[in-house]
């Protein structure tokens, strides 16, 4: 018996296999390439004694073939052919790669079956947890098993794979135990219980407004260093390579070299195998990393940490785009292990998580607060500017000139700039609250001068505005404020020396002495001993943005900044002191802030107090999808409406479209289109829907 002859035939539910790769297979793949490769041996092959059937999940994105497949473990791969194990198979005439997920006595499909090809390699590199893991997430956001355990396994590198085997499996040392001194955790009301319950094995949950100041990184490492000793491993994810070396650094502080190691992108594929092995052999019990490390394979994981969980950098770009926050949520969930999501500001999403009881809320109690927060003033845009000539020049208005001119006597001053390029917003006119859609609450546009404004999310013509706040008429673009240059900024502190941070050039770190620091926001280096005071100017130009998150999205770029000044230190806002963040910031108080935005959502329909898909593609494309798709009572669908298109796109126009339901009906709301693009791959659609569940910007 041998597994030629029927070729492709004898895989199950090959009626839904499509033609078009089979049809595609390079020459020599067809009958005789075949023979040419039927050597003796392969001839032979008879099925493995115990457990010969496997099950296998194959590298493939079509959604509707997204399950797993059964294939013959022939008898010389028995002792290679593991769970988790790299396979290759044969699946519609072509050989393709796949993940063997079990070892089962018989399969579940009459009929005859073929024999794995080849073990690639016996290391079982997707574990149960993450297999199972996979399953779900894929499920969560309409995509398939196979594009999730892309992002959660990295490629194979066999150098590596054979070098880490040979240095064996040493078991870890135990981590030193932490001094009582100096606890970070300490400053926090629920911070001695949270790490008491993270020791005993517990499985706390908590949504951390840290401290503004440099010893969150410290803090988690204590967090994770418990865990440790506790016998459970813990995993860290941050949004850039510059807040891994801060975590790492911390950990190395506290459990030395060798127990933990840090995963980024910057590492190259060999080292970054390398460390991941480590991990998936338990030789690392702790991983600090960005995005893609949310999958880590930690072992017996204990504690799972999210710090600044609103950074956009988070938003996975592949499909299916799932972000850390649900899937470090899920992990913990699932692992009963503790999960920390903090930073020095509050998402709504966070919130959501202490709304339902999910998660605790961990704070320090106002007095420390107040001992540890700078002085935050505001300043309108009509205020009053310098009267220094260079000032003037730089459009710096008096009270932010004369906080850095005094503050510069001591130290290092900041000064955060937004970045050009961000797409302007429209607004009342009057009072500058932002202009929303009165059917759907999305956010509305003026094409030009003359046309009139329009929904970015339903398209509808939003001609008899009324000003939701103030009752005006009238809106205006917020049009990107003049560019300040740091030279121009630099002039009016003749003498200072000034050091510019961008995206193109992110500064690590700045010194104690004095010195203008411009930045933009995100790209903000901590300074050595605090900065002495901060400018946070055109706030305006953040708050204007159309995007629904553009009010949170802006106090947490104003709360990472100011947390980088020394305490009580001056910080001056460039925005109006009536609104809302601007408020917040000025209390540090981004809990009332969060707890109110998340209401007001609620109110609205938004995220994420609703689910949201958005669907893009051709007009017609996502009208067939929609068409497929059972979506759940209470779903609204709203556009499609025409998607701005980048520079040096190519292809047809596209359109979005965004379907929107409770939040209950989230998962039902995801199986639906799930279906749909099943049904559309199973029918060889020409075109893919790109489905995105909860999308970051829904501008
Ligand atoms: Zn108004
Ligand atoms: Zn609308």
């Amino acid at each position: 018996m041998t597994e030629d002859g029927g070729g492709a035939d004898l895989i199950p539910g090959l009626d839904e296999v499509p033609r078009v790769p089979a049809e595609k297979a390079p020459p020599g793949k067809g009958a005789a390439g075949k023979a040419a490769r039927k050597g003796p041996k392969k001839g032979a092959r008879s099925p493995a004694a115990e457990r010969p059937i496997a099950r296998v999940a194959v590298d493939m994105s079509l959604p509707h073939l997204d399950r797993p497949f059964d294939y013959l473990v022939p008898a010389e791969l028995d002792a290679a052919a593991v769970p988790g194990c790299r396979v290759r198979v044969r699946f519609a005439g072509q050989l393709v790669d796949g993940f063997l997920l079990e070892r089962v006595e018989e399969s579940g499909h009459g009929g005859k079956l073929l024999y794995l090809e080849r073990v690639t390699s016996p290391e079982s590199v997707l574990t149960p947890e993450i297999a199972s893991l996979a399953r779900e997430i894929a499920d969560r956001y309409a995509g398939t098993f196979a594009d999730v355990v892309r992002l959660a396994v990295p490629p194979r590198h066999a150098r590596v794979e054979a070098e880490a085997a040979k240095d064996g499996g040493e078991a870890p040392e135990e981590p030193p135990e932490p001094p009582e001194a100096d606890n970070p955790w300490l400053e926090y009301p629920a911070g001695a219980s949270f790490l008491t319950a993270l020791a005993d094995g517990r499985a706390p949950r908590a949504v951390w407004t840290a401290l503004p100041g440099p010893r969150w990184a410290a803090a988690i490492a204590r967090a994770v260093a418990v865990t440790l000793r506790g016998g459970r491993g813990a995993l860290v994810v941050v949004a850039d390579g510059r807040d891994v070396a801060r975590v790492d650094a911390a950990l190395t502080a506290e459990l030395g070299e060798g127990l933990h190691v840090a995963l980024t992108a910057e590492l190259g594929p060999a080292e970054r195998y390398r460390r991941w092995l480590a991990v998936l052999r338990g030789r690392a019990r702790a991983v600090v990393g960005t995005r893609a490390a949310m999958f880590a394979p930690v072992a017996d994981l204990g504690l799972a940490v999210l710090w600044d969980d609103g950074d956009d950098v988070h938003a996975e770009p592949h499909a299916p785009y799932p972000h850390p926050r649900e899937v470090l949520a899920l992990r913990a969930h699932r692992a009963r292990a503790g999960a920390l999501i903090g930073g020095f500001t509050r998402t709504t999403d966070a919130t959501v998580l202490v709304e339902t009881g999910w998660a605790h809320s961990l704070a320090a109690d106002r007095a420390r607060v107040r001992r540890a927060m700078p002085r935050v003033r505001y300043v309108g845009e009509d205020a009053q500017l310098a009267r220094d000539a260079a000032a003037r020049t730089a459009r710096l208005p008096n009270v932010a000139f004369e906080a850095a001119r005094g503050a510069l006597e001591h130290g290092p001053v900041l000064v955060q700039v937004p970045r050009r390029g961000y797409v302007p917003g429209i607004a009342c006119a009057r009072c500058r609250t932002p202009a929303h859609c009165a059917t759907c609450q999305g956010p509305l546009a003026l094409p030009s001068s003359h046309a009139a404004p329009y929904c970015r999310w339903c398209g509808r013509i939003a001609g008899d505005w009324h000003c939701p706040e103030c009752g005006f008429f009238q809106m205006r673009a917020l049009v990107v404020g003049a560019k300040r240059t740091a030279e121009e900024l630099g002039r009016a502190f003749p003498g200072v020396p000034v050091r510019t941070s961008g995206r193109e050039a992110i500064l690590e770190q700045v010194g104690p002495d004095r010195a203008l620091v411009v930045a933009t926001p995100g790209a903000e280096p901590p300074a050595e001993a605090g900065y002495t005071a901060a400018l946070l100017l055109d706030g305006w130009v953040l708050l204007g943005r159309p995007d629904l998150r553009a009010g949170e999205e802006t106090l947490r770029r104003w709360m990472n900044a100011a947390a980088l000044v020394r305490p009580e230190g001056p910080v001056v806002v460039a925005a109006e002191g009536a609104l809302p963040a601007v408020q917040a910031l000025v209390r540090w108080d981004p809990v009332t802030y969060a707890e109110r935005e998340l209401a007001e959502r609620r109110e609205a329909g938004f995220p994420p107090a609703a689910r949201m898909a958005s669907l893009t593609a051709t007009p017609a494309a996502i009208r067939e999808l929609l068409a497929d798709a059972r979506l759940p009572d209470g779903a609204e669908v709203l556009g499609p409406v025409p998607v701005p298109r980048q520079p040096g796109a190519e292809g047809p126009e596209k359109e979005r479209a965004l379907v929107r339901v409770p939040r209950s009906a989230g998962q039902a709301l995801a199986r639906a289109l799930k279906e749909a693009q099943g049904v559309r791959s199973a029918r060889k659609a020409a075109e893919t829907v790109r489905v995105q569940i909860d999308p970051l910007e829904l501008i």
